[in-house]
């Protein structure tokens, strides 16, 4: 069984983005990125099925930025055993994304690919479904637990106050959600082997992916600042206080 999981180079989660002063995006010079948290947490779950003797060899693919090699060599350090980096500068629409995945898995032949649910960057949680759509492929999104059973995988997804297990047939796209486990820390001999690792190198084109985007953002706003708090002494002061402000 061979297991893809494409992870997404993205503003580090620990970041406190700052909006660029033109109002056209987020600045991201001279900014720390890192993996997509839900990539590292789909990368921990190919490597358990790996270790746990049910998965034969888990491949990384990014498309993005030189830079994005990066982030492959964190799933490579982590244990995976091979990358792809899809380069393209600038934007990539989930769209363009999957289109390129399906390139991939036509090359690949992977029995099932791991993805995050999102990717904090543009929050679209958009990229395994049309994947799915476009492979014609069963999808089990949200995952919180992923058990693999003769020919299909039984995964277990976070939904509106429960829980749904549905049994997918393989090949099938899923994606994970911040329950499904913790993601190890890539140790100092890994991150030495995972530097002799191989990265195969392609572009768009080489899938005839057209990048150009088809959404332009018009604008990026920070939040409104929120007004200092105060203390008060009684809960009188604090009745009264409210009905100043016409929240009761
Ligand atoms: P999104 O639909 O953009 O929220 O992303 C959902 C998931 O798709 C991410 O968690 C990644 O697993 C994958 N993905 C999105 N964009 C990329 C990218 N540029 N390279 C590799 N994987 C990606």
């Amino acid at each position: 069984m061979k297991i893809m999981v494409p992870v997404k180079r993205v503003v580090d989660y620990n970041v406190k983005v700052r909006v660029k002063s033109d109002n056209t995006g987020v600045e991201l010079a001279n900014i720390k990125m890192s993996m997509n948290p839900f990539d590292e947490i789909a990368v921990e779950e190919a490597l358990r099925l790996k270790e746990a003797g049910s998965a034969e060899e888990i491949t990384v693919v990014s498309v993005g930025p030189k830079a994005a090699q990066e982030t492959i060599r964190t799933g490579l350090a982590m244990g995976a055993d091979r990358g792809i980096l899809v380069e393209h500068d600038g934007d990539s629409e989930p769209l363009a994304v999957a289109k390129i995945l399906k390139g991939v898995i036509a090359d690949e032949s992977p029995d099932m690919v791991l993805l995050g649910k999102q990717a904090i960057d543009g929050d679209n949680n958009q990229t395994g479904q049309m994947l799915a759509q476009l492979m014609g492929w069963p999808q089990g999104t949200f995952a919180s637990e992923v058990a693999l059973a003769d020919g299909s995988v039984n995964v277990t997804r976070e939904v509106d106050g429960g829980l749904e297990t549905v049994k997918l047939s393989l090949p099938a796209i899923v994606t994970t959600d911040l329950r499904l486990n913790e993601p190890r820390y890539a140790s100092l001999p890994n991150i030495m082997k995972a530097k002799r690792k191989p990265i195969d190198e392609k572009t768009p084109a080489d899938y005839g992916v057209d990048m150009a985007p088809r959404v332009t953002t018009l604008k990026v706003e920070e939040p409104p600042k929120r007004e200092a708090g105060i203390i008060v002494e009684t809960v009188e002061e604090l009745v009264a206080n409210l009905k100043e402000k016409g929240v009761i």
